[in-house]
């Protein structure tokens, strides 16, 4: 067969004709965008080959798949992904080459695909490629959010938030599904009745009804036939549930449930409709799945074995009542064998240990909306009590029950629903069996584990870093691209003065690339010579940007006040967006811009540093920036971050990790030794402590410390506002509300830190050598590590086995 992609030729003869045909003109009338279309469909088309084999050869062996439910998939851009995982990228850049065209500028017309807030949707993106390339059957489901996140905007150095459109174009990645719906219902009222053999049945007459439809995706691994499935759902209107008169608020209604991604991870707004959102893909997922199943298999008797269902945190927890409901209700299991069923099947992954993120929905919501599941988890709480009685441990039942003072606790209804309940660094999941969730690691020890995060290396180091990957090839041979743990092989070189020095280039290549991008989009120069210095995460007040900026003021008032006090020159990086309801969040946003207008403009000052708030942080945006940073900024207050994947990102590109010992930075310390990363602050232990002991007082700190209280006074001053009131959040915060995330205990060690990593970077062969031994450790923090574990640990999934 003559493909499309077998040689130049014929890719350039076929897509020339594909444009042509497709928009009814001339190829050298069409734009780039009809031409990245054509160019997307081809390919989407040739990965249909595979897909198809895929589906059947998990068929004709009857392998077991997963379905990775996550609420969030941050995917980010696909054509380069794609191609270079189909081992056709060569083939299509000689061939655009040929028609007078650089393949950069066709992948710069695709949108970002933004479906998530931050790190968990980046991690569902990044199994969902290592899934594919370890040829292992996973499925994700997800909602069609018709709007990403939001796209964001510095305007008055404050945010502003933006419609992000990434269906601007459509997408040319999804195949529509309309054959595969599935209706969902909400609210109304349940009937039981008891039929001729005295079994109760369920009569469910709801009030609102929508239908869901999917859209799929092909993930396609890397140089292997596997294709996988990214399974989108879409609600549309459902002809024959609209109540006579309320036409306008049924359309509405309908649109409004995936419109777009919760904008916000960590406050409790929105409620209704994200539970909505919530029950519809879950709905529809379970559905799907007992459906497939049984094209298959004779009964659902054999799902677990079959099928193994993950929980990317707590928005997907519905899973566990909904699967109870189809199997009673629909298929007239008994709870016992049901529930069976569903634990053996269903295992949750646990994101954060911050109270105030722990996901509880009121009672009355939940049973207005869902009255058979809540009905369900009433169940479910009902026998879990037992149980725990029956074992004499009531006295845990005031801290596991899953409906305690009106609420449904997500997290606890995951715990007893699930076979395995992982976190997702080895220091959070230990805080989850000691402190948090220890109540459940008493009554339940063998189902608490850990699965360390990882990152996908093809996106993350081979396909944005070609320049590293050329000089990694060049140095220890290729072995690595299909075993990142080969990476270690670098070990042998990394005194190599010839390796450290071609390093340094590359690396200066890649800082010269994200200057020319700041250049162009914000008009800043960059000194491609200072240290780049790097935080580009959500904006928390637990992750510290406050931390880093206060170190930037304190150097400015230091630098005004000494002129014989000066740094080697630095450029600090930041990209992070704000949750639109988070005001002290958007506050430090300000405050970085206003610090950064302050510095940048004083021409004493700016040749020491410069200040860059990238805006609109996104996949693409990491892309330019991890690669080519210093240093990594991991300054969380300890025990706050869950793991980090950022800080994985960074590391495999060579920067050093400026960090506390929270979530991964643990093990990436582990990894490359102390000598190799900085650490500092305080440690998970001390502030326990000093919560314990209550001891903590952020005045005595701002009364003993001149740095602090210059700093701290800085922002009422006018020195970066013209009006005192302008960081007033801020200010009370720390001094009002006594700092609740330590950033001004940890500040000297900071500073102390930070000297510190200058004085390492003044070491240049040093520095290069720190460098590639961070490259050497990060083997271990790919995500293909961390889905063999997963498959090996909790879902007890081999590879397809294709046959030829
Ligand atoms: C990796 C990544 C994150 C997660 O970053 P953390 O530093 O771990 O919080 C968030 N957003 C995007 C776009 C990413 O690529």
């Amino acid at each position: 067969m003559m493909s499309t992609f077998s040689s130049k030729e014929n890719f350039v003869n076929t897509f020339k004709v594909a444009v042509a045909e497709t928009y009814g003109r001339d190829f050298e009338d069409t734009k780039s965008v009809e031409r990245y279309l054509v160019l997307g469909h081809l390919i989407r088309d040739y990965a249909g080959i595979n897909w198809k084999e895929t589906k059947n050869a998990i068929k004709k062996s009857q392998t077991k798949q997963l379905y990775y439910f996550s609420m969030e998939f941050l995917m980010g851009r696909l054509l380069t992904n794609n191609l270079m995982n189909l081992g056709i990228y060569d083939v299509v850049k000689d061939g655009l080459d040929e028609l007078g065209m650089n393949i950069n500028e066709i992948e710069e017309v695709e949108s970002d695909a933004g479906l998530g807030n931050g790190g968990l949707g980046r991690l569902a993106a990044c199994f969902m490629d290592s899934l594919a390339s370890l040829n292992l059957a996973g499925n994700g489901n997800c909602i069609r959010y018709r709007y990403g996140l939001f796209k964001q905007k510095i305007e008055n150095f404050q945010q502003v938030e933006l419609p992000d459109c990434w269906l601007k174009y459509g997408n040319v990645w999804e195949v529509w599904k309309p054959q595969h719906e599935v209706k969902v219902k909400f609210g109304g009222k349940v009937d039981a009745y008891m039929d001729y053999n005295g079994k109760f049945h369920m009569k469910y007459e709801p009030d609102f009804v929508v239908r869901a439809v999917p859209y799929d995706e092909p993930i396609i691994g890397y140089h292997t036939k596997t294709t996988n499935t990214l399974r989108l759902w879409d609600a549309q209107v459902d002809e024959n549930s609209v109540k006579p008169g309320q036409l306008g608020q049924y359309l509405s209604d309908v649109s409004a449930l995936t419109a777009n991604v919760y904008p916000d991870d960590s406050t409790l707004d929105g409620k209704r409709l994200r539970l909505k959102q919530e029950y519809f893909f879950v709905c529809a997922g379970i559905n799907q799945i007992i459906e497939s199943h049984l094209r298959v298999y004779p009964s659902l008797d054999n799902l677990a074995e079959k099928v193994a269902i993950q929980l990317n945190d707590t928005h997907p927890v519905l899973v566990i009542p909904e699967l109870m409901r189809v199997l009673m209700d629909d298929y007239n299991y008994d709870w016992d064998p049901a529930w069976n069923i569903v634990t053996h099947t269903v295992a949750y992954t646990n994101h954060t240990v911050m109270a105030e993120a722990l996901e509880k929905w009121p009672q009355d919501m939940m049973r207005d909306l869902l009255p058979r599941v809540y009905m369900i988890i009433e169940e479910i709480e009902r026998r879990f009590h037992y149980e725990v009685d029956h074992r004499n441990m009531g006295y845990l039942f005031n801290s596991v029950s899953i409906l305690k003072d009106n609420q449904v606790h997500m997290a606890h209804l995951a715990i007893v629903g699930s076979h395995s309940v992982n976190g997702v660094a080895k220091i959070h999941s230990e805080i989850l069996v000691n402190d948090v969730m220890s109540s459940f690691a008493a009554l339940y020890p063998d189902r608490f584990n850990n699965k360390t995060n990882g990152i996908t290396h093809r996106r993350w180091l081979l396909y944005s870093n070609p320049q590293l990957t050329d000089l990694l090839i060049d140095t220890i041979g290729d072995g690595f691209i299909k075993h990142p743990s080969e990476l270690s092989k670098l070990m042998d070189y990394v005194d190599d003065p010839i390796l450290q020095n071609r390093f340094m280039e590359v690396k200066r290549e890649r800082k010269a690339i994200l200057a020319k991008y700041v250049k162009d989009t914000l008009n800043i120069d960059v000194d491609v010579d200072s240290i780049f210095d790097c935080q580009a995460k959500r904006l928390h007040a637990y992750k510290r940007q406050l931390l880093n900026v206060f170190h930037i003021m304190h150097l400015y008032l230091r630098m005004k006040k000494d002129p014989n006090f000066r740094i080697y020159p630095r450029t600090f990086f930041f990209s992070a967006k704000a949750a639109p309801s988070y005001a002290l969040a958007k506050e430090i946003i300000k405050l970085i811009n206003m610090v950064a207008e302050k510095v940048n403009n004083d021409p004493e000052i700016s040749r020491y540093i410069k200040v860059v708030f990238i805006p609109n942080y996104s996949v693409s945006v990491a892309e330019v920036l991890m690669n080519a940073a210093d240093v990594s900024e991991q300054i969380s207050t300890a025990g706050k971050e869950a793991s980090g994947t950022g800080n994985m990102k960074y590391m495999m590109n060579g920067a050093l990790t400026l960090g506390t010992l929270d979530g991964a930075n643990v093990e990436i310390v582990e990894q490359v030794g102390y000598e190799n990363a900085q650490i500092f602050g305080l440690h998970v232990e001390d502030i326990n402590e000093l919560k314990k002991e209550n001891s903590y007082n952020a005045w005595n700190l701002y009364n003993q410390d001149a740095n602090i209280r210059e700093v701290i006074e800085s922002l009422k001053n006018n020195t970066w506002a013209n009006d005192p009131n302008a960081f007033q959040l801020i200010y009370n915060d720390l001094m009002l509300r006594n700092d609740e995330f330590f950033v001004l205990a940890d500040f000297e060690a900071y500073i102390y830190a930070q000297s510190l990593v200058q004085r390492m970077y003044e070491d240049r062969s040093r520095w290069a050598r720190m460098m590639l031994i961070n490259i050497a450790k990060s083997g271990y923090f790919s995500s293909d590590r961390t889905i063999q574990e997963y498959a090996d640990q909790i879902w007890g999934l081999t590879p397809i086995p294709f046959e030829n």
